[in-house]
């Protein structure tokens, strides 16, 4: 049986951005739910150890999940169990949060915090290896690979910017591209090119990420142009070849750049009126903990504020 409620706020993904939105809507005395898929957490879940959360020095991701669902809780937060299909503003300025139970939750106000994913090179390896050696987040991950040679897949801005990142912690770092020329900015590039620390291999592609239990030992890379195969002994590998934000699930025409990232204002708000996006599917400079949190955090008290304009608005009729 599908079932209807109304709420002041609906929370759409429960990561680290949606479960600090949850915690302040509690704190605020907000009526608000918080809508996710599988459990709460989100990338946290898929995170061995977070280092760089302040006031934790050293924290296995999950741990880290578990204690920002129960601060969340114990102010209150409704957390439901819910695939979210759709988010659509109806003629009368309420929001219809669809689910794939057919559930709808209603309410003036929602928070888009559903994340992305990276684009994954679906080769031999990658999952076996994600967490010992696999990694898409060069901020996140870099420093457990001092000292080691390191590679760097893809051709664009983020490939080109964090293989120079990278070169802080590592010996070396080789970045592969399948072309012979990157789409990365030319400054990024001019840098790129300008690090002694940093090796170009053109025209290839990685087939197969092989290693030993403690993680990745070596790449195999395929030639674009011959077909020839050879090896490349690396200790870990950083794949940035694309990410997809979850901005798909906003039916009404709303801003984004051109990789589908939502762009917001500085109060977190959307074009769409009373739709705030927060986390790693905003436009940002960098996508962290710490920068999730941040946005939910503005987003939940600039919704306070956007209510209670609302609610001094004449009443309209719905459609
Ligand atoms: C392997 C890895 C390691 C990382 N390590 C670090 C680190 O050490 N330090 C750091 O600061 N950052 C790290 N990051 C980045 C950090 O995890 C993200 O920036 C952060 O999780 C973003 O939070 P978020 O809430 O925006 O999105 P997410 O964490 O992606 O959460 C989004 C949530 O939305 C849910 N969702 C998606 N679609 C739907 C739907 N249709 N209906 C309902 N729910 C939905 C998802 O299930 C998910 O739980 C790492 C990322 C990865 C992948």
């Amino acid at each position: 049986m599908t079932s209807s409620s109304q709420h002041d706020l609906i929370i759409v993904g429960g990561g680290p951005a949606g479960l600090c939105a949850a915690m302040y809507a509690g704190r605020g005395m907000l009526d608000s739910v918080l809508l996710e898929r599988g459990l709460p957490g989100g990338e946290l879940l898929n995170t061995d150890l977070v280092e760089d959360y302040p006031g934790f020095e050293s924290i296995l991701g999950r741990d880290l999940a578990q204690k920002m669902a129960d601060h969340a809780k114990k102010f209150g937060a409704d957390i439901r169990q819910e695939n979210v299909e759709s988010i659509e503003k109806r003629a009368d300025g309420i929001f219809d949060v669809t689910t794939t139970r057919g559930d709808h939750f209603l309410a003036p106000a929602v928070i888009l915090s559903a994340g992305g994913a990276p684009v994954k090179l679906e080769v031999p390896g990658e999952q076996e290896y994600a967490g010992r050696g696999v990694s898409y987040c060069a901020v996140c991950d870099g420093a457990f690979f001092k000292d080691e040679v390191l590679a760097v897949v893809g051709g664009g801005d983020a490939a080109v910017e964090e293989a120079d990142y990278l070169t802080k912690y590592a010996s070396k770092v080789y970045i592969i591209h399948r072309r012979d020329e990157f789409r990365a900015s030319k400054l990024l590039q001019k840098r790129l090119f300008a690090n002694p620390k940093i090796e170009v291999i053109w025209n290839k592609v990685v087939t197969e990420i092989k290693g030993q239990p403690a993680g990745v030992t070596e790449l195999v890379l395929e030639d674009t142009a011959t077909g020839d195969a050879s090896t490349l002994p690396v200790g870990g590998v950083f794949v940035f070849i694309g990410f997809t934000p979850n901005s798909w699930l906003i039916k009404d025409h709303y801003e984004h750049d051109a990789s589908g990232y939502v762009i917001t204002d500085s109060t977190m708000q959307t074009s769409v009126p009373g739709l705030y996006a927060a986390g790693d599917l905003r436009v940002q400079v960098t996508r962290q903990i710490t920068t999730a949190v941040g946005d939910a955090t503005t987003a939940v008290i600039a919704i306070e504020k956007y209510l209670k304009e609302r609610a001094q608005e004449p009443v309209r009729e719905p459609a």
